[in-house]
């Protein structure tokens, strides 16, 4: 099953500064690659910020993650999984966007993202912003709603910015819950806070049956405890994981457009992702790292450092 071919280049062989930066060191195996066919689980990213309100950038995203991977190594440091001798992993390349043209944007993304599933890759999407989640589900979810657990500190639900414009990185949940991508009852939003506009999407959350964990009970009950409760909501079904990366404190992650204080360390960040045991991960992504807001780079090691075990999770659920 496991082919030899997908192994990451690595460090031993090759130091990590040099060639050119793919995803973790995969190959890099585009859709239409003969070799496509042999991929389980495909890098993508999503070079595309048409969907911000508020400080811009995350469009830099992937080129910046994609550097920041030539640091992933082999082997999960606490659960010892080693996801490349798992599944075939390959970067597939960006997404073609229209930076122009929101709407062109979101149906070349949905194209993409179809693409993707029926060639049975599992993306595994390097955003953008957090819009670019709702056409991926859109191709993900065809044929039936998913369940999604969702890190961030915004639920992303509102109904529209601006008098009356739908498609923001403030509102892909509530298009996609009107849109029947996700079954509410199987969705789970953690680490919520900082000052809001209003409560109208906290409402729309309860109106429809989404579970919302605010920071101040994440914090009171721990990690263990809120990641059991996910974990039952998401169920035994088809479940998606989107992980902004605000849901971390701008301590931690500052390189981000909409940061919130008061948020998870960089530990807890990763401990919630190896908490997913047993969800049926379908898809995940890691969005709204905005590199010009990351003149460290900091941001982007420890997004690239959550997709990694998001990767391990997703490599568990394809060979258990
Ligand atoms: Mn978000
Ligand atoms: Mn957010």
């Amino acid at each position: 099953m496991h082919n030899d071919a997908f192994r990451p280049v690595s460090g031993f062989d090759l130091p990590r500064f040099a060639g050119i930066p793919t995803f973790m060191r995969l190959p890099h195996v585009p859709l239409g690659d003969p070799r496509i066919s042999e991929v389980h689980v495909g890098l993508i990213g999503a070079p595309w910020d048409g969907g911000t309100t508020n400080r811009p950038g995350p469009r830099h995203g992937p080129r910046q993650l994609r550097d920041a991977s030539t640091m992933i190594r082999a082997q999960n440091g606490v659960s010892g999984v080693r996801p490349f001798e798992m599944v075939n992993c390959a970067d597939l390349g960006d997404v073609p966007p229209n930076p122009a043209d929101l709407m062109d944007s979101l149906k070349r993304m949905e194209d993409y993202f179809d693409r993707v599933r029926a060639a049975g890759i599992v993306p595994l999407t390097a955003g953008g912003d957090h819009l670019c989640t709702l056409p991926i589900l859109r191709a993900l979810a065809k044929g039936r709603p998913l369940g999604m657990i969702h890190f961030d500190s915004h639920t992303d639900l509102f109904h529209s910015y601006f008098n009356g414009s739908l498609y923001t990185h403030g509102t892909p949940f509530r298009r996609a819950v009107e849109e029947g991508l996700l079954d509410p009852a199987r969705v789970c939003m953690i680490g919520i806070r900082g000052t809001a506009y209003d409560s109208e999407d906290r409402d729309f959350a309860r109106s429809v049956g989404i579970r919302v964990i605010p920071i101040e009970e994440f914090h009171a009950r721990g990690t263990a405890d809120v990641m059991a409760e996910a974990r039952a909501i998401a169920g035994a079904g088809p479940t998606y994981v989107s992980y902004d990366i605000d849901f971390i404190d701008p301590a931690y992650a500052p390189g981000t457009g909409t940061p919130e204080v008061g948020g998870p360390t960089s530990w807890q960040a990763l401990e919630v992702v190896r908490m997913l045991e047993g969800v049926q991960i379908v898809g995940a992504d890691l969005v709204e790292v905005s590199p010009p807001f990351d003149p460290s780079g900091g941001t982007a090691y420890l997004g690239v450092s959550v997709m990694f075990e998001l990767l391990c999770m997703i490599a568990r659920v394809l060979r258990p």
